[in-house]
């Protein structure tokens, strides 16, 4: 059966290909390089054995678009990863942010609206809780007012996806992530960050490696136990893993509704400093890194409830943050040489 895997080149959509490859799944893969390299093709066939189907669309051009899908004629599964994703990037340039994440999103799902079956999967963001009164947060909790552009076009992004199954064939799973880390434990694809890592085991593996000169620590006077943020880290082959289990209940028509939401994080919280800990047991060195001020918009503490994603979907973390740390760092240092 053929996928659609926009952003398949990415960070969290390589490892997906990967699982689906290692399910059985033909894969084609659409992705316009703005925040990936052509490489990660040969990362990916080196572990599967495989080659997917790559092809190099903007999805911002809905022309390009409408003539993928009438080449592609049998593709109505599509797992939706590519948007722009850094948030700060987001409040300085909103109109890029709605014009890739909303408007490629509309071009996909105006291919899909005739279609006579259709599967959607969702990459949306646990930001949509903002910051959750109840801790850890379940599906239930309420959705807050966007803080940022980039976390408007998750919550829009799930509404556009709602309101379309409703009146078309298809049926769609949102997919909240928390915090993907980590890499393949092949080592053949990991984590790309371009410029200045946005997240923290990026900067934290730059910071190891000499790349950045010290790590900085967004406050430690929280209300939690060390004083630092706390949130939770999920590895990426566990959340990849996840996409293919939702995949196969929308086509085996497990579904129970036409639009489901899950959690995806390992339902740990952990603060920054115990993140470093980890970094510094599994790499054998001290982290260069100083308490400063607080970040505006970081909220204080973020983790999930996975109770659903274990029951209904079956599906469970099986690695640790430690193992997460641990392939990040063997990432680092391959890719620096
Ligand atoms: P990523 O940047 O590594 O991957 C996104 C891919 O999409 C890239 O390869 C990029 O080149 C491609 N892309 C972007 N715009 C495109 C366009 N117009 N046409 C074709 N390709 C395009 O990001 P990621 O970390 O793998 O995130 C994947 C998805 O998960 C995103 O939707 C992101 O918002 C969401 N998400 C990520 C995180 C996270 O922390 N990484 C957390 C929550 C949600």
């Amino acid at each position: 059966m053929k996928i659609l895997v926009t952003g398949g080149l990415g960070f969290i959509g390589s490892h997906t290909v990967v699982e689906l490859q290692q399910e059985g799944f033909e894969v084609i893969i659409v992705d316009n390089l703005s925040n990936s390299s052509i490489d990660v093709l040969q990362g990916i066939q080196s572990i599967t054995g495989k080659e997917p189907i790559f092809e190099n669309i903007d999805l911002r051009n809905k022309v390009e678009v409408q003539a993928f899908f009438k080449k592609h004629t049998d593709l109505s599964n599509v797992i939706h990863f590519a948007a722009s994703k850094a948030v700060g990037e987001s409040v300085e340039k909103p109109l890029d942010y709605y014009e890739n994440n909303i408007s490629s999103l509309v071009y996909l799902l105006q291919e899909l609206q005739n279609k006579p079956e259709a599967n959607f999967i969702f990459s949306s963001s646990c930001t949509v809780y903002g910051q959750a009164e109840k801790m850890p947060i379940d599906e239930n909790s309420p959705i807050q007012p966007a803080v940022s552009p980039y976390g408007n076009t998750k919550q829009m992004g799930e509404e556009i996806i709602t309101d379309t199954a409703k009146v078309t064939n298809m049926s769609a799973i949102l997919l909240r992530y928390f915090n993907p880390v980590g890499a393949h434990s092949s080592n053949a694809i990991g984590e790309l960050p371009l410029g200045v890592p946005q997240n923290l085991v990026p900067f934290i593996t730059q910071t190891g490696i000499g790349l950045r000169k010290e790590l900085s620590v967004y406050g430690a006077d929280y209300d939690t136990a060390d004083g630092t943020c706390i949130r939770d880290y999920i590895h990426v082959v566990d959340l990849a893993k996840a996409h293919v289990v939702a995949l196969k209940r929308l086509i085996d028509k497990k579904n129970k509704d036409k639009v489901e939401v899950f959690n995806l994080g390992s339902g740990v919280g952990s603060s920054v400093l115990e993140v470093i800990q980890a970094f510094e047991k599994v790499s054998d060195q001290k982290l260069a890194y100083k308490i400063v001020d607080r970040r505006e918009g970081d909220i204080t503490r973020a983790y999930a409830n996975t109770d659903k994603a274990n029951k209904v979907l079956g599906w469970k973390t099986e690695l640790s943050l430690e193992d997460a740390m641990a392939s990040a760092w063997k990432w680092e240092q391959k890719i620096r040489k």
